[in-house]
């Protein structure tokens, strides 16, 4: 029996990996602790190269507190024999992430992760289903389904796909919300919405990639759309769906008219929250050798979208005032309303429950409760 602790860097899917390492160890009676112990794992990421760097720190961090680090996930190649990290494993006492498909058959210019993870592959849906139920017998009250590529999902055997499998999670018995962590455009269609807006736990909350707003620059990235579809497709969202997104900023064909071009689309497309990715090469990728954009533009670029991005959230938050909504608390003054919006609530809401509340103002960080 050994003490243990596992942490990981990067997206959803890492955290799904490490809590999975996390159950076995301690299905095999291993001992979770928080400070220094036996064995540590760090479940790396390598999409950016500060993630890269990131994880590289963690696992030297993590050599000096426990006597063995191993180190897995999508960086471990590059991280070599000690690892380090962004966030513990734990499991979340609210929310439970479910894995449903892993890795990416698309071949975007600039990304690794078809490199490291593979080709696109499901569950079964009968284990996705058990899984969520156990999740909710656990006392989850919210579900993620999780993937790589989410829209990608099938289970052709069982005849289940993306929209039948949101259908089925949100019928679970005792599940209170169901959300998707990220869905490119091209799997954004009318029966997928019409899934979303059928089934009365799902989120009112969408997280679609961009990447860049300017045609010329989604060519490069050897993206499957143009800006026109992207917008199109999202509309029938936008009235009552908050939409989130990712964009990298300083790609290699993007000059400043076509970063420009991207402001404009992501306010046409009515996306709030937006995660900033400075553009960085990445081994054995299309671009691995075109890096143009000096950090400084980048920086410059991505402190305009950030800033646009904040006034955009701003606004949706304000709509909330005088509104009332379902706040699932899970933290001690914090939550996420109906469609995924932050909201900051009296302290003494106890955490893990679904509190009903009504918008008094916004602040930076969300909209208060009155
Ligand atoms: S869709 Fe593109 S950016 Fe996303 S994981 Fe696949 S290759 Fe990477």
């Amino acid at each position: 029996m050994a003490s243990f602790s596992v942490h990981f860097l990067g997206c959803k899917v890492s955290h799904v990996d490490a809590h999975e390492v996390r159950e076995r160890l301690l299905a095999d009676g291993h001992v979770e602790t928080e400070g220094g112990a036996d064995v540590a794992v760090v479940n790396t990421c390598c999409v950016t190269h500060e993630a890269l760097s990131k994880s590289r720190k963690q696992a030297a961090r993590a050599a000096r507190t426990h006597r063995m680090v191993y180190v897995t996930g999508c960086g471990a190649g590059d991280v070599g024999a000690i690892g380090c990290v962004q966030a513990d494993a734990r499991l979340d006492r609210v929310r439970a992430f479910v894995k449903v498909q892993d890795g990416c058959s698309f071949s975007c210019n600039f990304c690794v992760i078809p490199l490291v993870r593979g080709a696109s592959r499901s569950r079964a849906a009968d284990a996705v289903l058990a899984e969520i139920g156990r999740r909710v017998a656990q006392g989850h009250r919210e579900v993620v389904l999780t993937g790589i590529n989410l829209g990608c999902y099938r289970d052709r055997a069982a005849g289940y796909d993306l929209p039948r499998l949101v259908r089925e999670a949100g019928a679970t018995p005792g599940l209170q919300r169901l959300r998707l962590s990220s869905i490119e455009i091209n799997h954004v269609n009318d029966a997928l919405i019409d899934a979303l807006r059928d089934t009365a736990t799902v989120s009112r909350h969408l997280h679609v990639p961009l990447q860049s707003g300017d045609d010329e620059v989604l060519r490069a990235m050897g993206r499957r759309y143009t800006v026109a579809t992207y917008l199109r497709r999202l509309a029938p969202l936008q009235e009552d769906f908050n939409l989130t997104s990712d964009v990298i900023v300083g790609f290699p064909a993007e000059g400043e008219r076509a970063f420009a071009t991207t402001l404009d689309t992501v306010r046409a497309a009515g996306l709030t929250k937006v995660h900033v990715f400075p553009y960085s090469p990445r081994p054995g990728t299309v671009t691995a050798q075109d890096d143009p954009v000096s950090p400084q533009e980048k920086r410059e670029r991505g402190a305009r979208l950030r800033a646009a991005s904040h006034e955009a959230c701003l606004a949706h938050w304000r709509t909330k005032i005088g509104r009332d909504d379902l706040v699932l608390v899970d933290r001690p003054g914090r939550g996420y309303g109906d469609d995924y919006s932050p909201w900051l609530v009296d302290e003494s809401r106890p955490v893990g429950v679904l509190v009903p509340v009504r918008g008094a103002a916004v602040s930076d960080e969300g909209v208060l409760a009155a």
